[in-house]
């Protein structure tokens, strides 16, 4: 693996540190400083003058095998390929399933979370799907989250007519499986809530925190868009709460914008729900009416619109797709661009484009073109 020294980069580690270089070796940051010339052979320089650097995105909230299939089979989104999201800036990146478990299974998710390993960006996934009880790998939601390195937690939905609606017992069930498995293995032990916009809102999970004793910290209810009030007040009370990016930047920002007034920014993250399915609804839920596809491309303009248009800091709107992230799933070398961290960087230019992305120090962006292909490409 070449070393690589970035010069001149406007850095945010995520915290704002300056124009300085960035020395990448081992697939680490080895250095950061002013004027760095390390003294090793064959060392490639990037000139990042006018660039900004930030850590390479985490989006823990992607189809990689496709989602959708609400319907019919035609309506199956198709497996996301390495430049889907390395061209978006996304070098972590956790896998999810969602409505569709009948053609799709945990074992499959896992085998494409491997090859997106494989081809090098950083791939984790979570186990179960909408259905209840939860598919597994093993059989067991508790040896999953144990035995299998990549695997965070467990999805499920509530509150959404496509639910598998697990009774109060069943959550519970699922919670202190996963929540088992995680302190055997070291993990954060993740429950992904998949929020739908039901009638219940969030009530089955304080229905659980009431009956238990399980940490309000496990749960991470997603799309919460909707739940804008819901969500500033369960992170208040120690949850963290996640919401989507979607085509139109503003309509996304506003919630999450409202709710870092609200609530520690550090408990709020953004996910793309890239691959899966943004179907439209009737009025009376009977049949889809339109049908569009979730993109990692969605994360930037939200951030962007966070910062330019409502004066976020910037080092506060990365946070939120980045370290924050990674801080709320253990991964402690993702997320950031201090020494020792992984080499996962983001050079965007003045408009926000994507310039360059290294994954674990690898470029895989160059001046805006992907430059590592998929391997089957
Ligand atoms: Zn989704």
């Amino acid at each position: 693996m070449q070393p690589i020294l970035l010069k001149s980069v406007n850095l945010f580690d995520p915290e704002p540190k300056g124009v300085c270089d960035l020395f990448l070796c081992g697939g680490i940051v080895a250095a950061v400083g002013k004027n760095l010339s390390p003294a090793l052979p064959d060392v490639e320089v990037v000139d990042g003058s006018g660039l900004t650097a930030l850590p390479g995105l985490v989006d823990q909230h992607v189809h990689f095998t496709g989602g959708g299939g609400e319907c019919g089979f035609r309506s199956r989104v198709p497996e996301l390929s390495l430049t889907d999201f390395t061209t978006a800036g996304v070098t972590t990146a956790v896998g999810v399933l969602g409505t569709d478990s009948a053609t799709r299974s945990p074992k499959n998710l896992l085998a494409r979370t491997k090859a997106l390993n494989e081809e090098g960006i950083t791939a984790y996934c979570l186990t179960g799907a909408y259905d209840v009880p939860s598919p597994t790998v093993t059989g067991s939601l508790k040896d999953d989250v144990a035995f299998i390195s990549e695997i965070l937690g467990v999805k499920v939905a509530l509150s959404d007519h496509r639910s598998g609606h697990p009774s109060l017992e069943q959550l519970i069930h699922m919670a202190s499986q996963v929540r088992l498995g995680a302190l055997t293995a070291g993990k954060p032990g993740v429950v992904h809530i998949h929020m739908g916009a039901g009638k219940r809102g969030l009530g089955p999970v304080y229905d659980l925190l009431e009956a238990t004793d399980l940490p309000i910290w496990h749960f991470r209810p997603t799309h919460m868009g909707r739940w804008q009030k819901e969500a500033a007040a369960f992170a208040r009370q120690g949850g963290m709460v996640d919401f989507t990016a979607g085509e139109e930047p503003e309509k996304c920002a506003l919630p999450v914008l409202r709710t870092l007034e609200e609530a520690p920014p550090e408990r709020i993250t953004i996910s793309s729900d890239a691959g899966g399915s943004m179907p439209r609804w009737s009025e009376d839920r009977r049949a889809v009416v339109g049908m569009g596809v979730g993109s990692m491309r969605t994360l930037l303009p939200v951030l962007r619109c966070l910062v330019t248009e409502h004066h976020v800091p910037l080092e506060t709107a990365v946070c939120l797709a980045t370290r924050n992230v990674a801080d709320g799933l253990y991964l402690s070398r993702k997320g950031r661009l201090t020494v020792g961290a992984d080499g996962d960087v983001l050079l965007l230019d003045r408009d926000w484009n994507v310039h360059t992305v290294l994954a674990r120090g690898v470029p895989m962006v160059a001046g805006g073109v992907p430059v590592k292909l998929p391997y089957l490409s």
